[in-house]
């Protein structure tokens, strides 16, 4: 006998559970649009150039060592994270009031953040963090399905309900899964009602620079809420962006009111990941830092990445154009309109289930395609799926 016998079976991860069932389909012609990583038009995962051109540096360097990184990471990984999504000439990065640690990409990235919020019996210092009462988890409306857009109402009013102190989480771009943004004019309205109430802004950002092609734009909503002096959060992955997805490289930064405050909070944080992990892998963070420090890869970086971006946006074109060409009816306008990786398709699991019955399409229920699953080849495939489901 076990003493786990009377353990359950637990479900697969809704997510992950699709590629599992595509693995299992023996037809030729099934499609994966369930994956969250980028494919190439030969539907292959890539590496990118640069990427394996740092890696090669690394290896000849006959000086490196595999000692521990120390619990906070790789400093100068550190810094040039920070330096990405805040921008180069960011106040908080000038004057010293970030505290960024290495973390296991964007999910680690979070969940140390996470755990930094819940009250400790040794944290005194910074009052905002303080007066918090613990992370209950609740949502605020975003996704309105009859305009598949934003429900900017229903975000605002939620937000303006929350308890002063909350913690909001938000994307800093790219939205999974609806793909859907707030525009700059609702991010600046976001900002005042998030400052003017103290709610404490928590951005996750796993897309910079994969959902417009530009690391600049794709930063903007997170630099607005830098810009106005106060402080955030800030969950980073190099996962999509530098295709890094299994070294499970990233990194968490707190801005703060101040230099010592950030000091402090740095030392938190290292009572924190000392417990989970005692400290981060070396070489995501060696590979980022390669690149980001010199100005010839890091270009070389920009253009591999608005190449991914560039084929994701004209992936949504063609589906577009496809289904447009079919008299598919209803409005699909949303297709190109949403951001990133994913699309929204307004599919309801119906026409999911009816779609990988048929045609051989994995897709998560709730109707997301990955943008970065498809390629010219596969999109007529698709069209005539959702034209066969919605008709
Ligand atoms: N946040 C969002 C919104 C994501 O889509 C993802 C990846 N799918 C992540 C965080 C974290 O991914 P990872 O841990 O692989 O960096």
């Amino acid at each position: 006998s076990s003493v786990f016998a009377a353990l359950a079976q637990a479900p697969e991860d809704p997510i992950l559970g699709v590629t599992v069932a595509y693995n299992k389909d023996p037809s030729p012609v099934k499609v994966n649009l369930g994956v969250g990583a980028y494919r190439t038009e030969e539907g292959k995962p890539l590496v990118l150039k640069v990427v394996r051109r740092a890696e090669q540096m690394l290896i000849n360097n006959p000086s490196r060592v595999k000692e521990y990184l120390p619990i906070t990471g790789l400093a100068e990984f550190n810094k040039l994270s920070a330096k990405l999504i805040f921008g180069a000439d960011s106040p908080a990065i000038q004057e010293n009031r970030v505290a960024t640690v290495q973390c296991l990409s964007g999910t680690g990235s979070l969940r140390v953040g996470a755990h930094y919020l819940h009250p400790q019996p040794t944290w005194g210092n910074h009052p905002k963090v303080f007066t918090l009462s613990g992370l209950t988890v609740r949502s605020y409306r975003y996704y309105d399905p009859a305009t598949r857009g934003l429900d900017f109402k229903g975000l605002l009013e939620d937000l303006s309900s929350a308890p002063s102190g909350s913690i909001v989480l938000l994307h800093a771009c790219a939205h999974n899964p609806t793909g859907v943004d707030p525009t700059i004019d609702q991010w600046e309205q976001i900002r005042q009602l998030m400052r003017s109430k103290s709610l404490l802004p928590f951005f996750d950002s796993a897309y910079q620079g994969f959902a417009s092609g530009s690391l600049d734009k794709d930063a903007r909503s997170v630099r607005m809420f830098v810009a106005d002096g106060g402080e955030l959060l800030m969950a980073q992955s190099y996962a999509k962006n530098m295709g890094l997805y299994g070294e499970r490289v990233g990194a968490l930064s707190i801005v703060c009111g101040s230099a010592d405050v950030a000091v402090r909070v740095e030392s938190q944080l290292k009572l924190v990941i000392r417990p989970m992990y005692s400290n981060p892998p070396l070489h995501g963070a060696s590979i980022v830092a390669t690149i980001l420090r010199d100005s010839e890869m890091f270009n070389e970086w920009t253009l591999e990445l608005k190449a991914m971006a560039d084929r994701i946006i004209s992936m949504r074109q063609q589906l577009f154009d496809a289904l447009k060409s079919r008299g598919t009816p209803g409005d699909w306008s949303h297709i190109i309109k949403q951001i990133g990786m994913f699309t929204f398709t307004g599919l309801n699991s119906e026409q999911v289930a009816f779609m990988r019955q048929e045609y051989h399409i994995y897709m998560t229920s709730d109707g997301r395609i990955s943008m970065a699953g498809l390629s010219t080849r596969t999109v007529p495939h698709l069209s005539d799926a959702i034209h066969a489901a919605v008709t």
